[in-house]
């Protein structure tokens, strides 16, 4: 390919949650940037990945997943998801094959039907490490009636197989443009963001059910103390005076394990040797209150 051949687009990742959105998006860049988890909504607001090669600049947007808002954070989940559709090049629809669409996968695809979308539309068919051979075509039949004139592909994110076929055929769709972000930047996320996403990540490890979804991040400091060394000082704002006994353990037993988890994936990703120092405090109601929701960055557009 030569020079002028150099081709960039935006590749919008959407899909409910827990279909395997961010696994692929890190399995593409082969590094953890967006937090995966067991459990939907790890990933709270819109991030890119940019993978950049002498050819090409591939930029994905992981998006929180589309759900009903029940809090000031669902709205604001949900107007970045659904603003990711009109604005790529390619929409990347993930669905996990492994169980029959949810309405919600039903709601996205009336959304790309209606949007007069199906064209820029790729179906990546994920899980496929889970259903039998013999069942894969019907169980993707399932999807594919759905959006009829979208093209798709069967995957496992997890195993990486059909990825790159994916990727291949990414690259294919997006047009011939210019390099928008420098090569060596693999996200608009900085490590302070990562870092509040991998302690959050700790929490839903860790905390069942609701608890983790109660609770805020706010990163206070990100100290470089030398190339090696990083400190770092975040708070975990409760909405509920009774989940302060639950998330702190029995002699702090708890917040040593949320706190060593959360240490352990930032230093894999950053590298270093991070001090990790997390405080525990109650904020009754902090998902309505819009001066903790600025505090925490959720009212931050990008682009
Ligand atoms: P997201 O909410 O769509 O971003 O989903 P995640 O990437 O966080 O994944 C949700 C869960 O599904 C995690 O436990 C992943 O390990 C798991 N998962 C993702 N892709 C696959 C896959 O191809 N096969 C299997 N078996 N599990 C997967
Ligand atoms: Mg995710």
């Amino acid at each position: 390919m030569s020079k002028a051949e150099f081709r960039s687009g935006y590749v919008g990742v959407v899909g409910r949650p827990n279909v395997g959105k961010s696994t692929l998006v890190n399995q593409i860049l082969g590094q953890k940037i967006a937090a995966v988890s067991p459990r939907p909504q790890t990933t709270q607001r819109n991030q890119l990945g940019i993978l950049t090669t002498e050819q090409y600049q591939l930029i994905l947007v992981d998006t929180p997943g589309i759900h009903q808002p029940v809090t000031k954070i669902g709205d604001f989940m949900n107007e970045s998801a659904l603003g990711t559709f009109s604005d790529v090049d390619v929409i990347l629809w993930i669905v996990d094959i492994s169980v029959k669409p949810f309405a919600e996968d039903i709601n996205i695809a009336q959304k790309i039907k209606a949007l007069n979308l199906q064209e820029n539309t790729l179906i990546a068919l994920n899980k496929a490490d889970l259903v039998v051979q013999e069942d894969l075509e019907k169980a993707a039949e399932n999807y594919l009636e759905l959006l009829p004139e979208a093209e798709s592909l069967v995957i496992s994110a997890q195993i990486a197989a059909g990825v790159d076929r994916l990727l291949e055929r990414l690259i294919e769709r997006i047009p011939v443009g210019p390099q928008y972000f420098p090569e060596d930047q693999i996200t608009d996320l900085y490590e302070r963001q990562i870092a509040c996403d991998l302690i959050r990540e700790s929490l839903l490890m860790n905390l069942s059910e609701e608890i983790p979804h109660a609770i805020a991040v706010r990163l206070d400091e990100y100290k470089d103390r030398s190339e090696k060394n990083a400190y770092i000082h975040a708070t975990l704002l409760l909405d509920r005076e009774s989940h302060k006994p639950i998330v702190i353990g029995k002699k702090g037993a708890m917040i040593r394990k949320i706190g060593e988890y959360a240490r352990m994936e930032i230093e894999k990703l950053t590298d270093r040797n991070i001090y990790l120092e997390l405080n525990v405090k109650v904020e009754k109601n902090w998902r309505n209150n819009p001066k903790v929701l600025r505090a925490l960055g959720y009212f931050i557009r990008k682009d």
